[in-house]
Order: structure tokens, then C-alpha cells, then sequence
């Protein structure tokens, strides 16, 4: 599909930043793509303009009721030019789920998937091509409806900004440390978790800085009723390889189905590494652990793509795990692969990127 979208040039283009200085998200491209939504016109005016602050009512209900709705993927360059995206369509798909639960009217996936695939095209000379780097692409829609009254917005904005982003922690495959949360939830049964929706990560933050001022980078969550069952980290799916059988928790609403978290479960499949979607307590991890049988434990998402996990801690308890620097780890063979299948470095098997 290609679809007629305006575009409006903008005067003066920024200067490009450094690749050192990339960071996670700082820095934004000269273009952004925008279209509103009205219960008379539906989705309508699809355009691409220069990146600018947007201009909003005080009174617009994103900003007391918090229906906001996001994604996260990334266009790759790959040594011979070509510009890559992984699996969008999975992103267009899960943004359309999040708006369902969060009463955010239904975006037609063909035409925010061309939307993506025109910015980013429009912008591939942003994409940097050092080791690491990619294109990070925030498609997001808020409320703008100008009301105070709680109900479904009548009113909203779709909006895609790009971003250069480097690599997340620094160092690709530099083992995280994690701390398992057992006083805080981030989701519960019959709530919003299995979104992406903004206050999920509201939610966090409080956790995320108790766990940073104990010297951690993330947090593992536990479920939002027994505080036992394994969920997943701040912003990555949770892998365990435990006595040669990796094993990851199985969607149960409370958590985001990530794009990677599929993409590791369909590789391991078609390479004929065991694997399974199971319910896992904390207490079965750490007794894996006492055994000798906690073999590996990874994070999965896009940004890092994959994060060995070198420490975990819960309560007093400390599980260190060696193996995270090893070479011939599962999290080294499928980081390789999928990096390897992102930057158009090897076969794509599975027909991921487009
Ligand atoms: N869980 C949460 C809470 C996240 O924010 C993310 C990042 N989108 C993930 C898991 C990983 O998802 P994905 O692999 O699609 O990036």
C-alpha cells in the first residue's frame, strides 16, 4: 500500500550528532509523521512535517486520564545500503491490542506500517551504521480531546518521531545486574499490563529507582497477586535456561508480549533448542539455582535485543551467574543471530525484516 501522505519540508535541516554522543533517545530527526482522528472523519490527514512541539489544550485528556497508547522498533542500515525494519508488522499489531484495551479507536495497520516505512525513508540518512546503532522508531497516540470529563477521548493524535539511537547499556552484551521486586507490581490480572500503554511505565519508575540506588540496572517483576510467580523485567521479556531447557513465563495478560520475546521462542524452535512458555515461581528459580541447574538468564526487547543477566538479587539473596561472560552461551548464539538477521549480516530463515 502506498498511500498519499502531505508532506511538509522543513526550512532548516539539524546538524547530524556524533555517534558517541547518541545515547537512548536524546536526539530527534528532522521529520515526524502526524494524523488526527474525529468521530466524523475517523483517522484522516495523514501527514509528514518538521519535527516541532506540539501545540496542545491544557484541559486535552492525555494529559488527566492518561490514554496514551506506544510502540518501539528499529530501522537498521545494512552494509550494502539497504535500510531494514524487524517484524513491523508485529509492533502495528500490538499498538492496535493496546489501543482496544485502552478505548483508543482502531488504526487501519496498513496504513501506519506505510507510514513508517515513508518517514523512514524519507530519513534513512539519520540511520547511523557503527556496531550497535540503529534508528529507534516511537510510533504514539494521546487523547487530545479537550475535556475533563472521564470517558473514551472523542479526539486523537497518531504521531511517529525517530530517533539515533546507540547502544542501550554501552556495552552490547555486558551482563546485567537485576533486582527481583517483591514489594511493588507493575500489572495485575484483568489490568492493562499486556499493553504498552504510558502509565505502565509511571507505574515502574518508583521500583526502577529503588532498585538503581541498590546499585541494579532493572527490576524483575513478580505477578501483582502472590508476588511469586516470575513476570518480566522493566522494559524486556525474562529468558531462564535451566538444565539445558530454556523457559520464559507464559503470556497471561499481565505481560507484554515482545517482539524479540517471539522471535528467540521461534529461533530456538528451528534450531531445536528446548523451550517453553511456562508459569515459573521465584522460589523454583532460586532452588535452580542452589541445585546448579540455573544455567543462563537472559532479558529479551528491542532495545537491547538481548541483556545476559549476571546478577540476580531478591530479598537477601544474591544469585550470581558466571556463565553470562561465556562465549558459547544460548543469549551469545541468539544475539548474534538476531543482530546477524536485523543488519542483513546473515539469512533471514524466518522473513523477519522488510
Ligand atoms: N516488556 C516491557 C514492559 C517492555 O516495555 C518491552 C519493550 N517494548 C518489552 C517487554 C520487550 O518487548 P519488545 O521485544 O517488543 O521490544
Amino acid at each position: 500500500m502506498n498511500q498519499v501522505i502531505e508532506l511538509i519540508k522543513a526550512d532548516v535541516k539539524k546538524e547530524k550528532p556524533a555517534v558517541e554522543s547518541l545515547g537512548f533517545g536524546k536526539h530527534f530527526t528532522d521529520y515526524m509523521f502526524v494524523m488526527d482522528y474525529n468521530d466524523e472523519d475517523g483517522w484522516h490527514h495523514p501527514r509528514i512535517t518538521p519535527y516541532a512541539p506540539l501545540v496542545l489544550e491544557p484541559s486535552a485528556m492525555v494529559l488527566h486520564y492518561g490514554q496514551a497508547v506506544f510502540e518501539g522498533l528499529k530501522a537498521y542500515r545494512a552494509k550494502d545500503g539497504r535500510v531494514l525494519l524487524f517484524r513491523p508488522e508485529k509492533n502495528v499489531a500490538r499498538l492496535n491490542m493496546s489501543c482496544a484495551r485502552l478505548s483508543i479507536p482502531q488504526i487501519d495497520e496498513d496504513v501506519v506500517l506505510d507510514a513508517i516505512k515513508q518517514l523512514v525513508e524519507l530519513e534513512k540518512d539519520w540511520i547511523p551504521n557503527e556496531e550497535g546503532t540503529s534508528l529507534y522508531i516511537r510510533p504514539f497516540i494521546i487523547a487530545t480531546e479537550s475535556s475533563l470529563g472521564v470517558h473514551p477521548a472523542h479526539e486523537y493524535k497518531l504521531m511517529i518521531i525517530l530517533s539515533p539511537v546507540g547502544s542501550y547499556y554501552g556495552d552490547q552484551l555486558k551482563p546485567v545486574r537485576i533486582y527481583v521486586e517483591d514489594e511493588y507490581v507493575r500489572a495485575v490480572p484483568g489490568g492493562v499490563g499486556f499493553t504498552k500503554t504510558a502509565g505502565n511505565y509511571a507505574a515502574s519508575l518508583k521500583a526502577q529507582e529503588k532498585a538503581e540506588q541498590m546499585g541494579y540496572d532493572q527490576v524483575l517483576w513478580l505477578d501483582g497477586v502472590e508476588r511469586k510467580y516470575i513476570e518480566e523485567v522493566g522494559s524486556m521479556n525474562i529468558f531462564f535456561k535451566i538444565n539445558g531447557e530454556v523457559v520464559t513465563p507464559k503470556l497471561n495478560g499481565s505481560i507484554l508480549g515482545g517482539v524479540t520475546r517471539d522471535s528467540v521462542i521461534q529461533l530456538l524452535q528451528y534450531w531445536n533448542v528446548p523451550v517453553r512458555e511456562v508459569r515459573i515461581s521465584i522460589d523454583e528459580i532460586y532452588e535452580a539455582y542452589q541445585k546448579g541447574q540455573l544455567e543462563e538468564v537472559f532479558g529479551t526487547g528491542t532495545a537491547a535485543v538481548i541483556s545476559p543477566v549476571g546478577e540476580l538479587g531478591w530479598k537477601d539473596i544474591i544469585m550470581e551467574l558466571p556463565n553470562a561472560e561465556d562465549p558459547d552461551t544460548i543469549a551469545k548464539r541468539l544475539y548474534d543471530a538476531l543482530t546477524g538477521i536485523q543488519l542483513g549480516k546473515t539469512e533471514d530463515p524466518l522473513n523477519w525484516t522488510l
